[in-house]
């Protein structure tokens, strides 16, 4: 069936919204104002609905500059222009913070393109036996053969089509998880922006690499600006990209990059945004919004390799950094050391156990930066921050949802002063967002009201 609908807005994950039958559904392809001839399709227990023809565009809708725009799934605003797609990314904040304070306008990129330092790939044979390599579709294990990608860094193309032919030529068959047969899982690329120093991490199933030296070879031949090539060796059957044991095959295993006016070693496991130009951004914005000085204790929890530490470090008496990846505590060590500075602690530890253990020892932070992954913090971690007192938390979430769910607790005895969102993830729905939140006044916080309420109750029954 035929059907002529107009959308109304786009959900979270970039998909248009329409009425049909009185049931909103959400369609891939469909701006906010766009009238369009869907095809619908009655299933069972649902309605599936795909855009024919788009009858009166919206002026914010461009042509997707990328040929594999309705296969991958990667970039879900490519057909949105830029400036829209900051403000559905402010609109999505407003939707979530309500109207606790105000929500200003998303920090952009000048060029949104070609931005990620990071790059993973995957491989798969195509029906003639040749290796293809890119993403998964989702919820399956079918590989999408993509050739270039305009959001990650160009080396990345070349390297990524360098290493499909050099698998081509030495027969080496990419895995296969439903047979969990063949050697190579996946491919991971860092580059260095500031260093242009690249490494490349092969992702293999089992350590036995026949004919390895001659391949390193083929491969550096066809890519001289690699500095340097990991074997990890991932033999498990998980969807985890890294497994837990790696040998290096040339170069150092690491690459550094040079940022923020410091250099940075980054290790293959360790965590290090994906986003430089912004990530500069951000954390300038973070620091502005802490406004640490030179008599402030801070804690950096969930701090990776010590990025955001190091920078408060300059301005901070102190700063104490704790994260649960030992390899990314090492790198944060060396870094500390290679950029000469030394008012910084590294502590590897679950953070919540930590925060636990530096609340009963009554610790004294004036800040706390918080940076957790997309699943958020949790109530043990924010109860003891609440025991901590800090004058203020610096809030920083790659998933503003759980964000928000974490400031419930935070909110009994803080209130959140200001927030600005960041565009780390040009052309997908991905929002990075910092959240300041300032100490209430004692009788303001939760312990200091419930305390007055004890006060007059106990007045009342003297009354009495
Ligand atoms: N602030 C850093 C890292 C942020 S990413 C930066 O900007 O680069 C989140 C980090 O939290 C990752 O390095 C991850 O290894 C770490 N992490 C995840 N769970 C953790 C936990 N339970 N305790 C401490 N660190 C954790």
């Amino acid at each position: 069936m035929k059907l002529e609908c107009e959308c109304f807005a786009l959900d979270a994950k970039g998909r248009g919204l329409v009425r049909i039958q009185d049931k909103v559904l959400s369609i891939s392809n469909l701006l906010p104002g766009e009238k369009a001839i869907l095809e619908i399709n009655q299933k069972k227990n649902f309605i599936d609905a795909k855009v024919i023809e788009i009858i009166s565009a919206s002026k914010h809708r461009v042509e997707p500059s990328c040929s594999h725009f309705s296969q991958c799934g990667g970039c879900q605003l490519l057909h949105l222009d830029y400036k829209a797609q900051l403000d559905f990314k402010r609109r999505q904040l407003v939707k979530l913070f309500k109207k606790e304070v105000q929500i200003p306008a998303i920090l952009g990129m000048e060029d949104p393109t070609r931005y990620r330092n990071k790059v993973h790939s995957t491989f798969s044979l195509s029906k003639k036996g040749k290796v293809i390599s890119g993403i998964y579709e989702e919820n399956s294990h079918h590989v999408v053969n993509i050739s270039t990608c305009m959001i990650q860094n160009k080396e990345a193309d070349i390297i990524i089509e360098a290493l499909r032919k050099c698998l081509n030529d030495f027969k080496i068959e990419p895995f296969n998880e439903d047979t969990q047969t063949g050697f190579i899982r996946h491919v991971l690329i860092r580059k260095g922006f500031g260093t242009s120093q690249v490494l490349v991490v092969l992702v293999v199933a089992n350590k036995v690499f026949y004919g390895v030296n001659n391949f390193v070879k083929a491969f550096l031949k066809q890519c001289p600006m690699i500095t340097s090539i990991v074997m990890n060796i991932n033999d498990k059957k998980t969807s985890m990209v890294l497994g837990n044991e790696e040998k290096v095959l040339y170069g150092k295993g690491y690459i550094e990059d040079s940022c923020l006016g410091m250099k940075f070693k980054i290790s293959s496991s360790s965590f290090y945004q994906v986003n430089t130009v912004q990530m500069e951004k951000l954390y300038a914005q973070a620091l502005k919004m802490a406004s640490v000085n030179k008599n402030d204790r801070v804690l950096d929890a969930y701090c990776g390799i010590g990025t955001i530490t190091l920078c408060a470090a300059k301005l901070a008496k102190e700063v104490i950094g704790v994260e649960l990846n030992r390899q990314a505590v090492h790198d944060a060590i060396d870094n500390a050391k290679m950029n000469e500075i030394h008012n910084v602690r590294f502590i590897c530890s679950d953070a919540s156990k930590w925060m636990i253990q530096s609340a009963e020892n009554h610790e004294k932070f004036d800040v706390v930066i918080m940076d957790p992954p997309r699943s958020g913090s949790d109530s043990r971690f924010l109860n003891a921050c609440l025991k901590l007192k800090p004058r203020k938390i610096i809030y920083i979430s790659c998933n503003p949802e759980t964000q928000v769910r974490d400031l419930e607790i935070l909110k009994r005895n803080y209130k959140i002063q200001s927030t600005q969102g960041v565009d780390m993830f040009p052309f997908t729905t991905e929002i990075e967002n910092i959240c300041l939140l300032v100490r209430k006044t004692n009788n303001e916080t939760y312990e200091g009201k419930r305390f007055d309420r004890l006060r007059r109750n106990e007045k009342r029954s003297k009354i009495k």
